[in-house]
């Protein structure tokens, strides 16, 4: 079946793992380290499709320290120091669909990459420990927007996208890219760059949270044959 798209971006959490609650930990003993206790604003912020740093600046602006560049820098180093340790937690699950989606776009020749607010480690830690490292390329001619391209995620579908086009060899429309998210966040990011984009709803959004988004398709799980179509592994009848 031919690839409707000229590359598939996809984000991570709650799209293809949960790692429960492993990112939300690591991240409150690293402000605990640095910060102190951390103050209910911040356990009570949603990081759902935030990028790391716009957690660490929000956060940071809750605290009684304010936000300052270099203690975020800090936060963030100390975060991926926790962060092994916290994805060896039980409530770690790969999401249904996720290893065999991206080995059957692997297996077409697909150009496949990353698109998410994990920083660069981070990502590959969380991907590690689900065995899905491998379906990605970490080199630098990787196609991936990480947290380290910016704090807005529609910078980080940017560099994405360029990426792409680098990989490629050609100009990469960003129509012609397909990114697959679980948030509003996603969604908007992604119209902002001009890209297309399909839902799951295996994150904290329902399908009718996200369908009031307007993606191109919303399904269930990466399982689902609304997913499948629009990643041209399904017929269309
Ligand atoms: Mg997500």
């Amino acid at each position: 079946m031919s690839s409707p798209f000229a590359a598939y971006l996809f984000d991570i959490d709650g799209t293809l793992l949960r790692a429960g609650g492993a990112g939300r930990r690591a991240f409150t003993r690293a402000m605990e380290d640095l910060v102190g206790p951390v103050a209910e604003p911040v356990a009570a912020m949603k990081f759902d499709g935030m990028t790391d740093r716009m957690i660490v600046r929000e956060a940071l602006a809750l605290s009684s320290r304010g936000f300052d560049t270099a203690l975020a820098d800090a936060i963030l180093v100390r975060y991926l120091e926790h962060l092994p340790g916290e994805l060896a937690s039980p409530g770690f699950r790969v999401l249904p669909g996720a290893a065999t989606t991206l080995g059957t776009l692997q297996a077409r020749g697909d150009a496949v990459g990353l698109c998410t607010g994990n920083l660069a480690l981070g990502a590959q830690l969380k991907l590690r420990h689900a065995g899905l490292e491998d379906y990605f390329d970490w080199s630098p001619s990787g196609m991936h927007g990480f947290a380290e391209d910016g704090e807005a995620r529609a910078r980080l579908v940017a560099a994405a996208v360029s990426r792409v086009s680098a990989a490629l060899g050609r100009a990469v429309a960003p129509a012609d890219v397909l990114i697959i998210g679980d948030t509003p966040r996603d969604v908007l990011a992604a119209r902002e760059v001009g890209c297309a984009v399909l839902c799951v709803a295996t994150g904290n959004s329902d399908v009718a949270a996200l369908r009031a988004c307007r993606p191109d398709a919303v399904a269930e799980s990466l399982e689902h044959p609304d997913a499948r179509r629009l990643l041209g592994l399904e017929s269309e009848d």
